[in-house]
């Protein structure tokens, strides 16, 4: 990868999806206002979503498209979202604790 790549701490990257394969996201990169996070090793990426951080200005076109080649070659994956699943396991406790 290039050194376009954003490294997260997996603590960080739970919020924005990880690899269904092993459960970690190597980092991201940004086309135009999309992050699109990916995993290096399963060759696996997929959109965490648009305008999630500022300060990201200094990116131009020539790089959002050198990004896109990078990743031309991942392949799209339905990310896990362990948050959102803390999150379910708690509405099913709650739901079960009223009937
Ligand atoms: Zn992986």
């Amino acid at each position: 990868m290039g050194n376009n790549v954003v490294i997260f701490p997996t603590q960080e990257t739970a919020l924005f999806g990880i690899c269904p394969k092993c459960g970690r996201a190597d980092g991201f990169v940004n086309i135009g206002r999309v992050q699109v996070f990916f995993c290096n090793q399963h060759r696996t990426k997929w959109w965490a979503g648009a305008n999630l951080f500022s300060g990201r200005c200094d990116e131009n076109p020539e790089i959002w498209e050198e990004n896109k080649r990078q990743l031309a070659a991942f392949r799209d994956v339905e990310p896990l979202w362990p948050a959102d699943h803390q999150n379910s396991d708690n509405t099913n406790r709650n739901l079960s604790d009223a009937t």
